[in-house]
C-alpha cells in the first residue's frame, strides 16, 4: 500500500499505531539531535520526527531533503509533548523508520504556506503550486461542495442536466462575443456562448421543462475584481412557470446552500425590492443592505438659499452616517477626493455634523440657517453624533451612482461590511429597455427575450422605457449573483419585441429565425435565472476577487500567464483558416 492515512487524519487515539503517509514536504527544522518535517498533502500537514540517537543513518538522509521533496515513510504514531492545537493532527508525531524519496523538487518560487511570501504574479505563473496552499485548495473545495449541494437540490425537484453546445453562434447578452474561425466553412465564425440561453428555451419547447446545467459560460468584456473572461452559470429553466415559482424555488436553493455549505439557517424570507426603489434608495440595482444608509432626497430642504452648487442641481441628496460626526476635517477632506475621482466624478461633498448639543454643523453653514439644518437634520432622523454627507448633481441618475459609491465606501470605513454576514434580496421589475445614447436607440436591460409585464404591455408603443420586465435579480451583500427573467413565449410578442430593439424582420430572421420557428410549435410558458458560480462561491468564503476560486484564472488582461495564453499561431493553421493578419495600431 503506497500510504495507510493521509495526513490530515491521524489522531491522538491513533497512538502506537505503525502507518505509512506520502506527500510534500512543507517545513524542515533542525533542532539539536533531532529534525522534524512537516509533511503535507490535500488533507493536512502532520508531523515526522527524526532522532540522530536513535538512527543516525536515517537522520542525516532527513536533514538532506529539502522543501517540497515528495517523500513516502513508515513509522509509529508517537504522542507530541509540546501539541499544536491549532490543526487536527497537532497532537501527534511519527518517530520515522523508514524513508523514501519519491521525487525532488527545485527550491519552489515561493513559500507554500497560508501566508505566503508570494506575489499575484508569481502565483498565477506557478499556479500549480499555489494550489497546494491550504488557502487556495479549500475554496475549490468549497467550489466543488457547492455544485454536488445544487445538483442534488435540483435533482430533487426533478431538474434535468442537459449539456448544450459550446460551438454556437452569437447570443445576445449585451457582451462582445469570443469567437472561433470554422476550417471546414470558410470565411465563417462560431461564438462561444455568453449563456446557453437560447437552448435553455428550445429545451423548453422540447418539454423538458426543468433544466440545469453548470456551464461555462464566456464575454469578452473588460475584467474587474468579479469578472473572467470564461465563467460558470448555474443555468436553469422551468416550464409552466410564474415569476413567483422561480423565486420560490431559487430562494430554497441558497438557502439550502447557506445550511449545508455555511451551516446559516436563514428562515426569513428574502427581502423584496423593486428596481425602482433600490435606484431611488441605494442608487444601485445591486444594493448592499447589510447597513441601512437609505438615500434621503433633499430638494426641497436645500434648494432656493443662494447656495449655487444646490440651487442649480437637479438631484441633491444625502445619506447619514451614525456615529460618524468624530470624523477628522483630514477624513473628511480624503472622502471628498475619493468621490471626486474621475471613476465617480463627483464635483464636491457637503456635510453637516450633528453635534452633542444637537446643533448641526455644516460645511456650507454661511447658506443655512440653524432653523434650515435642523430640518435636515429630520429629514434624516440624525441624532447628535451623527454624520450627514450630501451630493448633488445636474443627473438624478448620475448622482445617485456617485452618493451609491461614496455609501459604500463609508460604510466600508465604518466596517459595516461584515463578510459573515449575509443579506439577501430580490430585486424584482426591471425596466425592460434603457436608452442608448450611443446607438440612439433602445437596448434590451435584461436581454431579447424577456417578458415585458403583461400591465406594461400598452405601453410597448408609446413608452417603451417606462415598460416593466418580469425580470429580477438575486443580490447578495451588494454582489448580484444570479439573474433571470419570465420569457416572451409567443413568437407575435418576441418579433415586436426585436424590431423595438432595432432589429429589421430580415436580421431578427436571420439571427433567431430558429427560435421564431420554435415559438410556432408549442412553446410552453416559461422563465428561469442564472448564478454566477464563482461570485457565489467567491462571496460563501469571503474573497475579493472570483480569481481565488478558480483554478486557472486569467489576469486582468485575460491573459493566462501560466501557459502563456492567447499566443500566436502557426502561419500554416492561419493558412488552413484562410485567415490573414492585420497589423493592428
Ligand atoms: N442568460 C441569462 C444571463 O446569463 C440568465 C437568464 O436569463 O436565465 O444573465
Amino acid at each position: 500500500m503506497f500510504r495507510t492515512h493521509t495526513c490530515g487524519e491521524l489522531r491522538i487515539s491513533d497512538v502506537n499505531k505503525t502507518v505509512t503517509l506520502a506527500g510534500w514536504i512543507q517545513k524542515i527544522r533542525k533542532m539539536g539531535g533531532m529534525t522534524f518535517i512537516d509533511l503535507r498533502d490535500r488533507y493536512g500537514v502532520t508531523q515526522l520526527v527524526f532522532n540522530e540517537e536513535v538512527n543516525s543513518e536515517l537522520c542525516e538522509a532527513a536533514n538532506k531533503l529539502g522543501r517540497e521533496y515528495v517523500i513516502q515513510i513508515t513509522g509509529e504514531v508517537n504522542e507530541r509533548s509540546s501539541k499544536n492545537l491549532h490543526i487536527p493532527t497537532g497532537e501527534v508525531e511519527i518517530i520515522v523508520s523508514v524513508l523514501e524519496v519519491l521525487n525532488t523538487s527545485d527550491i519552489p518560487p515561493f513559500t507554500i504556506e497560508d501566508n505566503t511570501d508570494g506575489g499575484d504574479d508569481i502565483r498565477m505563473k506557478y499556479r500549480y503550486l499555489d494550489l497546494r496552499r491550504h488557502a487556495v485548495r479549500s475554496n475549490l473545495e468549497l467550489r466543488h461542495k457547492m455544485t454536488i449541494e445544487v445538483c442534488s437540490y435540483l435533482d430533487k425537484l426533478n431538474f434535468l442536466e442537459v449539456e448544450t453546445p459550446v460551438l454556437i453562434g452569437s447570443t445576445p447578452e449585451g457582451a462582445r462575443d469570443f469567437v472561433v474561425p470554422s476550417r471546414m466553412n470558410p470565411n465563417q465564425f462560431y461564438a462561444l456562448p455568453q449563456s446557453p440561453q437560447l437552448f435553455k428555451q428550445l429545451l423548453m419547447v422540447s418539454g423538458f421543462d426543468r433544466y440545469f446545467q453548470i456551464a461555462k459560460c464566456f464575454r469578452d468584456e473588460d475584467l474587474r475584481a468579479d469578472r473572467q473572461p470564461e465563467f460558470t452559470q448555474i443555468d436553469c429553466e422551468m416550464s409552466f412557470v410564474e415569476q413567483e415559482d422561480i423565486l420560490t424555488i431559487f430562494e430554497g436553493m441558497t438557502k439550502h446552500l447557506f445550511r449545508s455549505l455555511l451551516d446559516l439557517d436563514i428562515t426569513e424570507p428574502f427581502q423584496r425590492i423593486t428596481w425602482h426603489e433600490a435606484m431611488q434608495l441605494y442608487g444601485s440595482d445591486k444594493p448592499d443592505l447589510r447597513f441601512d444608509m437609505k438615500f434621503v432626497e433633499l430638494m426641497d430642504i436645500m434648494k432656493g438659499h443662494g447656495f449655487g452648487v444646490f440651487d442649480s442641481a437637479g438631484y441633491i441628496g444625502g445619506i447619514c452616517a451614525k456615529g460618524a460626526a468624530s470624523y477628522t476635517r483630514k477624513q473628511l477632506d480624503q472622502l471628498t477626493d475619493y468621490v471626486k475621482r474621475p471613476q465617480i466624478g463627483a464635483k464636491g461633498l457637503v456635510y453637516a455634523r450633528v453635534e452633542e448639543d444637537e446643533n448641526v454643523k455644516s460645511s456650507v453653514d454661511k447658506f443655512y440657517t440653524q432653523e434650515v439644518l435642523q430640518q435636515l437634520k429630520e429629514a434624516f432622523g440624525a441624532e447628535a453624533g451623527d454624520l450627514i454627507l450630501i451630493l448633488s448633481g445636474d443627473d438624478p441618475m448620475k448622482t445617485r451612482k456617485q452618493l451609491c459609491e461614496l455609501r459604500l465606501e463609508v460604510a466600508r470605513q465604518l466596517g459595516l461590511c461584515n463578510k459573515n454576514q449575509f443579506v439577501c434580496a430580490w430585486v424584482v421589475d426591471f425596466p425592460l429597455f434603457e436608452w442608448d445614447e450611443e446607438a440612439q436607440r433602445y437596448a434590451a436591460v435584461h436581454h431579447p427575450f424577456t417578458s415585458p409585464k403583461p400591465e406594461d404591455i400598452p405601453l410597448l408603443d408609446s413608452d417603451p422605457g417606462a415598460v416593466r420586465a418580469n425580470a429580477y435579480d438575486m443580490v447578495i451583500n451588494g454582489v448580484e449573483v444570479g439573474g433571470g427573467s419570465i420569457r416572451i413565449h409567443n413568437s407575435e410578442l418576441q418579433n415586436k419585441m426585436f424590431s423595438l430593439l432595432g432589429f429589421t424582420p430580415e436580421r431578427a430572421r436571420e439571427q433567431f429565425g430558429f427560435l421564431l420557428n420554435a415559438f410556432k410549435y408549442g412553446a410552453p410558458p416559461h422563465g428561469g435565472i442564472a448564478y454566477g458560480l464563482d461570485r457565489m462561491v467567491s462571496l460563501f468564503a469571503g474573497l475579493d476577487t472570483i480569481r481565488d476560486c478558480i483554478a486557472f484564472p486569467k489576469n486582468n488582461s485575460g491573459r493566462d500567464v501560466m501557459i502563456d495564453a492567447p499566443s500566436f499561431i502557426e502561419q500554416s493553421q492561419l493558412d488552413e483558416l484562410g485567415i490573414a493578419l492585420v497589423e493592428k495600431a
